[in-house]
Protein backbone atom coordinates (compact mmCIF):
# COMPACT_ATOMS: atom_id res chain seq x y z
CA UNK A 1 0.00 0.00 0.00
CA UNK A 2 1.84 3.29 -0.93
CA UNK A 3 0.85 6.88 0.64
CA UNK A 4 -0.70 8.29 -2.63
CA UNK A 5 -2.91 5.16 -2.72
CA UNK A 6 -4.12 5.42 1.09
CA UNK A 7 -4.24 9.41 0.82
CA UNK A 8 -7.21 9.02 -2.05
CA UNK A 9 -8.77 6.42 -0.43
CA UNK A 10 -8.97 8.31 2.66
CA UNK A 11 -9.86 11.61 0.97
CA UNK A 12 -13.00 9.96 -0.44
CA UNK A 13 -14.21 8.60 2.49
CA UNK A 14 -13.87 11.67 4.23
CA UNK A 15 -15.42 13.37 1.93
CA UNK A 16 -18.32 11.28 1.45
CA UNK A 17 -18.77 11.73 5.15
CA UNK A 18 -18.16 15.33 5.29
CA UNK A 19 -20.97 15.94 2.50
CA UNK A 20 -23.33 13.82 4.64
CA UNK A 21 -22.40 16.25 7.59
CA UNK A 22 -22.68 19.77 4.77
CA UNK A 23 -26.49 18.61 3.98
CA UNK A 24 -27.55 18.16 7.51
CA UNK A 25 -26.09 21.33 8.41
CA UNK A 26 -27.91 22.78 5.06
CA UNK A 27 -31.13 21.28 6.58
CA UNK A 28 -30.68 22.55 9.92
CA UNK A 29 -29.96 26.10 8.68
CA UNK A 30 -32.52 26.13 6.40
CA UNK A 31 -34.92 25.24 9.23
CA UNK A 32 -33.36 27.65 11.44
CA UNK A 33 -34.13 30.11 8.61
CA UNK A 34 -37.41 29.04 8.19
CA UNK A 35 -38.71 29.10 11.54
CA UNK A 36 -36.79 32.29 13.00
CA UNK A 37 -37.60 34.95 10.36
CA UNK A 38 -40.66 33.50 8.40
CA UNK A 39 -40.72 36.22 5.54
CA UNK A 40 -42.71 34.93 3.42
CA UNK A 41 -45.71 35.50 6.50
CA UNK A 42 -44.81 39.65 6.56
CA UNK A 43 -44.89 39.71 2.67
CA UNK A 44 -41.50 40.61 2.16
CA UNK A 45 -40.96 37.53 0.10
CA UNK A 46 -43.93 35.98 -1.36
CA UNK A 47 -44.26 32.11 -0.68
CA UNK A 48 -44.00 30.70 -3.90
CA UNK A 49 -40.45 32.78 -4.70
CA UNK A 50 -39.37 31.46 -1.30
CA UNK A 51 -40.00 27.98 -2.20
CA UNK A 52 -38.51 28.27 -5.74
CA UNK A 53 -35.45 29.93 -4.29
CA UNK A 54 -35.16 26.73 -2.00
CA UNK A 55 -35.74 24.38 -4.84
CA UNK A 56 -32.18 23.82 -6.54
CA UNK A 57 -31.28 23.62 -2.83
CA UNK A 58 -34.02 20.67 -1.53
CA UNK A 59 -32.92 19.25 -4.93
CA UNK A 60 -29.32 18.82 -3.66
CA UNK A 61 -30.15 17.76 -0.30
CA UNK A 62 -32.57 14.64 -1.67
CA UNK A 63 -29.46 14.17 -4.11
CA UNK A 64 -27.61 11.39 -2.95
CA UNK A 65 -23.84 10.82 -4.46
CA UNK A 66 -25.44 7.66 -5.89
CA UNK A 67 -27.96 9.16 -8.13
CA UNK A 68 -24.76 11.30 -9.57
CA UNK A 69 -22.85 8.85 -9.98
CA UNK A 70 -25.17 7.29 -12.10
CA UNK A 71 -25.65 9.96 -13.61
CA UNK A 72 -22.22 12.07 -14.33
CA UNK A 73 -18.98 9.62 -13.19
CA UNK A 74 -18.20 9.29 -17.27
CA UNK A 75 -18.25 13.47 -16.92
CA UNK A 76 -16.55 14.49 -13.33
CA UNK A 77 -16.14 13.23 -9.95
CA UNK A 78 -20.25 12.76 -8.69
CA UNK A 79 -18.76 13.70 -5.16
CA UNK A 80 -17.08 17.50 -6.05
CA UNK A 81 -20.23 17.56 -8.06
CA UNK A 82 -22.72 17.33 -5.45
CA UNK A 83 -19.98 19.58 -3.22
CA UNK A 84 -20.58 22.34 -6.04
CA UNK A 85 -24.14 21.92 -6.57
CA UNK A 86 -24.95 22.04 -2.79
CA UNK A 87 -22.78 25.63 -2.83
CA UNK A 88 -24.03 27.06 -5.89
CA UNK A 89 -27.66 25.94 -4.37
CA UNK A 90 -27.05 27.91 -1.44
CA UNK A 91 -25.88 31.44 -3.52
CA UNK A 92 -28.76 30.92 -5.76
CA UNK A 93 -31.19 30.53 -2.79
CA UNK A 94 -29.25 33.59 -0.49
CA UNK A 95 -28.97 35.66 -4.11
CA UNK A 96 -32.89 35.26 -5.16
CA UNK A 97 -34.27 36.30 -1.50
CA UNK A 98 -31.49 39.30 -1.49
CA UNK A 99 -33.07 40.14 -4.72
CA UNK A 100 -36.34 40.19 -3.26
CA UNK A 101 -36.10 41.54 0.16
CA UNK A 102 -32.99 43.45 1.74
CA UNK A 103 -33.96 42.83 4.70
CA UNK A 104 -32.43 39.44 4.28
CA UNK A 105 -28.58 41.03 4.07
CA UNK A 106 -27.76 39.87 7.61
CA UNK A 107 -28.87 36.74 7.33
CA UNK A 108 -27.44 36.12 3.93
CA UNK A 109 -23.93 37.38 5.53
CA UNK A 110 -24.14 34.94 8.34
CA UNK A 111 -24.92 31.89 5.97
CA UNK A 112 -22.05 32.82 3.60
CA UNK A 113 -19.83 32.72 6.82
CA UNK A 114 -21.10 29.66 8.40
CA UNK A 115 -20.73 27.95 4.82
CA UNK A 116 -17.23 29.17 4.10
CA UNK A 117 -16.57 27.55 7.27
CA UNK A 118 -18.53 24.64 7.08
CA UNK A 119 -17.00 23.80 3.63
CA UNK A 120 -13.71 24.49 4.55
CA UNK A 121 -13.94 21.78 7.29
CA UNK A 122 -15.13 19.62 4.94
CA UNK A 123 -13.21 19.90 1.94
CA UNK A 124 -9.66 20.54 3.33
CA UNK A 125 -8.20 17.17 1.93
CA UNK A 126 -9.01 18.07 -1.56
CA UNK A 127 -6.97 21.20 -2.22
CA UNK A 128 -8.30 21.57 -5.52
CA UNK A 129 -11.22 21.84 -4.56
CA UNK A 130 -11.36 23.59 -1.01
CA UNK A 131 -9.70 26.50 -3.27
CA UNK A 132 -12.14 26.77 -5.67
CA UNK A 133 -14.91 26.98 -2.82
CA UNK A 134 -13.45 29.06 -0.32
CA UNK A 135 -12.60 31.69 -3.46
CA UNK A 136 -16.10 31.21 -4.74
CA UNK A 137 -17.65 31.79 -1.30
CA UNK A 138 -15.35 34.78 -0.44
CA UNK A 139 -16.13 36.56 -3.37
CA UNK A 140 -19.60 35.99 -3.03
CA UNK A 141 -19.32 37.52 0.66
CA UNK A 142 -17.50 40.65 -0.15
CA UNK A 143 -19.85 41.57 -2.65
CA UNK A 144 -22.57 41.42 -0.60
CA UNK A 145 -20.79 43.07 2.42
CA UNK A 146 -19.52 45.89 -0.57
CA UNK A 147 -23.47 46.49 -2.32
CA UNK A 148 -25.77 45.69 1.38
CA UNK A 149 -23.25 46.74 4.52
CA UNK A 150 -19.92 48.93 4.30
CA UNK A 151 -19.30 51.64 2.08
CA UNK A 152 -15.62 51.24 2.43
CA UNK A 153 -14.89 48.93 0.03
CA UNK A 154 -10.91 48.29 1.46
CA UNK A 155 -12.09 47.62 4.82
CA UNK A 156 -14.16 44.72 3.12
CA UNK A 157 -11.58 43.97 1.29
CA UNK A 158 -8.89 43.95 4.24
CA UNK A 159 -11.49 42.02 6.38
CA UNK A 160 -12.22 39.55 3.92
CA UNK A 161 -8.57 38.73 3.17
CA UNK A 162 -7.83 38.63 7.30
CA UNK A 163 -10.83 35.94 7.41
CA UNK A 164 -9.51 34.07 4.23
CA UNK A 165 -6.24 34.12 5.70
CA UNK A 166 -7.04 32.06 8.79
CA UNK A 167 -9.51 29.51 7.00
CA UNK A 168 -6.26 28.80 4.78
CA UNK A 169 -3.94 28.61 7.77
CA UNK A 170 -6.28 26.21 9.26
CA UNK A 171 -6.51 24.25 6.13
CA UNK A 172 -2.85 23.55 6.26
CA UNK A 173 -2.50 22.69 9.79
CA UNK A 174 -5.44 20.58 8.89
CA UNK A 175 -3.93 19.04 6.04
CA UNK A 176 -0.52 18.08 7.97
CA UNK A 177 -2.40 16.79 10.17
CA UNK A 178 -4.21 14.53 8.06
CA UNK A 179 -1.94 13.29 6.20
CA UNK A 180 0.34 12.37 8.85
CA UNK A 181 -2.04 10.33 10.02
CA UNK A 182 -2.58 8.57 6.89
CA UNK A 183 1.74 8.39 6.71
CA UNK A 184 1.29 6.58 10.32
CA UNK A 185 -1.35 4.14 8.84
CA UNK A 186 0.39 3.16 6.22
CA UNK A 187 3.61 2.45 7.83
CA UNK A 188 2.09 0.39 10.39
CA UNK A 189 -0.07 -1.57 7.58
CA UNK A 190 3.21 -2.26 5.51
CA UNK A 191 5.07 -2.93 9.21
CA UNK A 192 2.31 -5.72 9.63
CA UNK A 193 2.48 -7.00 6.52
CA UNK A 194 6.52 -6.98 6.63
CA UNK A 195 6.10 -8.93 9.99
CA UNK A 196 3.13 -11.12 8.54
CA UNK A 197 5.84 -12.12 5.32
CA UNK A 198 8.72 -12.53 7.56
CA UNK A 199 6.53 -14.87 9.47
CA UNK A 200 5.44 -17.03 7.52
CA UNK A 201 8.20 -16.95 4.95
CA UNK A 202 11.37 -19.28 4.89
CA UNK A 203 14.38 -16.66 5.21
CA UNK A 204 17.05 -18.64 2.64
CA UNK A 205 14.63 -19.94 0.49
CA UNK A 206 11.95 -16.60 0.40
CA UNK A 207 9.23 -19.53 0.05
CA UNK A 208 6.73 -20.51 2.67
CA UNK A 209 8.27 -21.83 6.03
CA UNK A 210 7.08 -24.98 8.17
CA UNK A 211 4.68 -22.81 10.37
CA UNK A 212 3.01 -21.36 6.81
CA UNK A 213 2.21 -25.21 5.49
CA UNK A 214 1.23 -26.18 9.04
CA UNK A 215 -1.72 -23.61 8.81
CA UNK A 216 -2.83 -24.23 5.07
CA UNK A 217 -2.51 -28.07 5.25
CA UNK A 218 -5.14 -27.72 8.34
CA UNK A 219 -7.35 -25.82 6.20
CA UNK A 220 -7.13 -27.08 2.99
CA UNK A 221 -7.59 -30.77 5.22
CA UNK A 222 -10.85 -28.86 6.61
CA UNK A 223 -11.72 -27.86 3.00
CA UNK A 224 -11.32 -31.28 1.20
CA UNK A 225 -12.99 -32.54 4.27
CA UNK A 226 -16.42 -31.19 3.67
CA UNK A 227 -16.20 -30.64 -0.14
CA UNK A 228 -14.85 -33.97 -1.05
CA UNK A 229 -12.41 -32.66 -3.58
CA UNK A 230 -9.49 -34.55 -3.58
CA UNK A 231 -5.71 -33.12 -1.97
CA UNK A 232 -2.13 -34.46 -2.56
CA UNK A 233 1.00 -33.96 -0.89
CA UNK A 234 4.71 -34.27 -2.48
CA UNK A 235 7.80 -34.34 -0.14
CA UNK A 236 10.60 -34.23 -1.59
CA UNK A 237 14.35 -34.79 -0.52
CA UNK A 238 17.63 -33.64 -1.75
CA UNK A 239 19.50 -36.44 -2.19
CA UNK A 240 22.68 -36.59 -0.80
CA UNK A 241 23.05 -32.95 0.48
CA UNK A 242 25.10 -33.42 3.16
CA UNK A 243 28.21 -34.41 0.42
CA UNK A 244 27.15 -32.04 -1.95
CA UNK A 245 27.81 -29.38 1.20
CA UNK A 246 30.78 -31.42 2.31
CA UNK A 247 32.10 -31.62 -1.62
CA UNK A 248 31.37 -27.91 -2.39
CA UNK A 249 31.06 -26.00 0.65
CA UNK A 250 27.77 -24.88 2.51
CA UNK A 251 27.71 -21.95 0.05
CA UNK A 252 26.99 -23.88 -2.17
CA UNK A 253 24.43 -26.05 -0.72
CA UNK A 254 22.89 -22.59 0.02
CA UNK A 255 22.29 -21.72 -3.62
CA UNK A 256 21.11 -24.96 -4.73
CA UNK A 257 18.41 -24.92 -2.19
CA UNK A 258 17.65 -21.38 -3.45
CA UNK A 259 17.76 -22.50 -7.33
CA UNK A 260 15.38 -25.68 -5.96
CA UNK A 261 13.02 -23.48 -4.50
CA UNK A 262 12.61 -21.12 -6.86
CA UNK A 263 11.88 -23.47 -9.46
CA UNK A 264 9.49 -25.13 -7.37
CA UNK A 265 7.79 -21.67 -7.14
CA UNK A 266 7.35 -21.79 -11.26
CA UNK A 267 6.13 -25.68 -10.89
CA UNK A 268 3.36 -24.90 -8.32
CA UNK A 269 1.48 -21.95 -10.01
CA UNK A 270 -2.10 -22.71 -8.77
CA UNK A 271 -3.73 -20.02 -6.96
CA UNK A 272 -4.02 -22.69 -3.91
CA UNK A 273 -1.14 -24.72 -4.19
CA UNK A 274 1.84 -23.79 -1.99
CA UNK A 275 5.75 -25.14 -2.12
CA UNK A 276 7.15 -24.84 1.46
CA UNK A 277 10.30 -25.61 2.72
CA UNK A 278 9.90 -28.47 5.77
CA UNK A 279 13.09 -28.84 6.98
CA UNK A 280 16.97 -28.43 6.01
CA UNK A 281 17.17 -30.01 2.43
CA UNK A 282 13.25 -31.18 2.36
CA UNK A 283 10.56 -29.28 0.98
CA UNK A 284 6.84 -30.24 0.20
CA UNK A 285 4.15 -29.55 -2.20
CA UNK A 286 0.65 -28.93 -1.39
CA UNK A 287 -1.35 -29.30 -4.07
CA UNK A 288 -5.39 -28.49 -3.49
CA UNK A 289 -7.77 -30.29 -5.65
CA UNK A 290 -5.33 -32.47 -7.33
CA UNK A 291 -5.53 -36.32 -7.12
CA UNK A 292 -3.00 -39.22 -7.76
CA UNK A 293 -2.43 -38.60 -11.61
CA UNK A 294 -2.20 -34.74 -11.09
CA UNK A 295 0.60 -35.35 -7.93
CA UNK A 296 2.47 -37.72 -10.18
CA UNK A 297 2.29 -35.16 -12.88
CA UNK A 298 3.84 -32.39 -10.47
CA UNK A 299 6.22 -35.07 -9.24
CA UNK A 300 7.80 -35.19 -13.03
CA UNK A 301 7.50 -32.05 -13.49
CA UNK A 302 9.41 -31.39 -10.98
CA UNK A 303 12.42 -34.47 -11.67
CA UNK A 304 12.35 -33.37 -15.27
CA UNK A 305 12.51 -29.46 -14.07
CA UNK A 306 15.63 -30.32 -11.66
CA UNK A 307 17.69 -32.49 -14.88
CA UNK A 308 17.05 -29.40 -16.40
CA UNK A 309 18.93 -26.93 -14.23
CA UNK A 310 22.00 -29.23 -14.10
CA UNK A 311 23.45 -28.13 -10.44
CA UNK A 312 26.49 -29.89 -10.43
CA UNK A 313 26.74 -32.86 -7.42
CA UNK A 314 30.16 -34.39 -7.81
CA UNK A 315 29.56 -36.54 -5.04
CA UNK A 316 26.40 -37.89 -5.56
CA UNK A 317 25.82 -41.66 -6.14
CA UNK A 318 23.16 -41.61 -8.32
CA UNK A 319 23.96 -38.69 -11.07
CA UNK A 320 26.61 -35.93 -11.54
CA UNK A 321 23.97 -33.25 -10.64
CA UNK A 322 21.43 -32.60 -7.75
CA UNK A 323 18.62 -35.01 -7.44
CA UNK A 324 15.55 -35.66 -5.40
CA UNK A 325 13.74 -37.95 -3.99
CA UNK A 326 9.77 -37.47 -3.46
CA UNK A 327 7.09 -39.27 -1.99
CA UNK A 328 3.42 -38.63 -2.82
CA UNK A 329 0.34 -38.69 -0.08
CA UNK A 330 -3.39 -38.70 -1.24
CA UNK A 331 -5.63 -37.34 1.39
CA UNK A 332 -8.24 -39.88 2.13
CA UNK A 333 -11.01 -38.84 4.60
CA UNK A 334 -10.28 -39.11 8.00
CA UNK A 335 -6.79 -38.52 7.96
CA UNK A 336 -5.34 -36.32 10.24
CA UNK A 337 -2.23 -33.87 9.10
CA UNK A 338 0.32 -35.90 10.89
CA UNK A 339 -1.23 -38.93 8.90
CA UNK A 340 -1.01 -37.36 5.73
CA UNK A 341 2.25 -36.65 6.28
CA UNK A 342 3.61 -39.31 7.69
CA UNK A 343 2.37 -41.34 4.57
CA UNK A 344 4.32 -38.85 2.41
CA UNK A 345 7.57 -39.84 4.60
CA UNK A 346 7.34 -43.23 4.18
CA UNK A 347 6.85 -42.72 0.33
CA UNK A 348 9.70 -40.78 0.52
CA UNK A 349 11.84 -43.67 2.43
CA UNK A 350 10.69 -45.93 0.08
CA UNK A 351 12.36 -43.88 -2.56
CA UNK A 352 15.40 -43.43 -0.65
CA UNK A 353 16.01 -47.42 0.03
CA UNK A 354 15.15 -48.13 -3.18
CA UNK A 355 16.69 -45.92 -6.03
CA UNK A 356 16.40 -42.02 -5.60
CA UNK A 357 16.22 -39.89 -7.74
CA UNK A 358 12.13 -41.07 -8.18
CA UNK A 359 8.92 -40.91 -6.99
CA UNK A 360 6.81 -43.00 -5.26
CA UNK A 361 2.92 -42.62 -4.18
P1 LIG B 1 19.76 -38.37 1.82
O1 LIG B 1 20.08 -38.58 0.36
O2 LIG B 1 19.54 -39.66 2.51
O3 LIG B 1 18.63 -37.43 1.98
O4 LIG B 1 21.03 -37.72 2.47
P2 LIG B 1 21.27 -36.22 2.79
O5 LIG B 1 22.71 -35.97 2.93
O6 LIG B 1 20.58 -35.38 1.79
O7 LIG B 1 20.47 -36.03 4.14
P3 LIG B 1 20.96 -35.76 5.60
O8 LIG B 1 19.72 -35.67 6.42
O9 LIG B 1 21.98 -36.77 6.01
O10 LIG B 1 21.66 -34.34 5.56
C1 LIG B 1 20.95 -33.17 5.29
C2 LIG B 1 21.96 -32.07 5.20
O11 LIG B 1 21.35 -30.81 4.79
C3 LIG B 1 22.64 -31.79 6.51
C4 LIG B 1 22.72 -30.31 6.63
O12 LIG B 1 24.05 -29.86 6.76
C5 LIG B 1 22.19 -29.82 5.29
N1 LIG B 1 21.43 -28.59 5.46
C6 LIG B 1 20.31 -28.41 6.16
N2 LIG B 1 19.91 -27.12 6.07
C7 LIG B 1 20.80 -26.48 5.30
C8 LIG B 1 20.93 -25.13 4.85
O13 LIG B 1 20.13 -24.25 5.13
N3 LIG B 1 21.98 -24.84 4.04
C9 LIG B 1 22.90 -25.79 3.70
N4 LIG B 1 23.90 -25.43 2.93
N5 LIG B 1 22.79 -27.04 4.13
C10 LIG B 1 21.77 -27.41 4.91
MG1 LIG C 1 16.55 -35.02 4.72
MG1 LIG D 1 18.51 -35.47 1.71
Amino acid sequence: MTFEQQLQIETHLYLQKSFIGLKLLSLGLLLLLLINRPWYLYGEIPLTNMFMSMAPLIISLLLTTNMTHKLLSSYVNPLYFSFLFLGFSWLLFTSLLLLYSTTFVVAAISITDMLVLAFGISLFPSRVMFFTTISILSVYHLIIDVMYVSSDIWFSIIRLLCFVMIIFAGHSVMRRWFKRAIQKDVDKHNLIQELENLSIKDGLTQISNRRHFDDVINKEIANSERTKQPLAIILIDIDFFKKLNDSLGHQEGDKCLISFANMLKKIVNRPRDLCARYGGEEFILLLAETDLAGAIKVAENVKQQLEQLEILHPDSIVSNKVTVSQGIAVFQSGMSVDQLCHLADEKLYQVKRTCRNHFAY
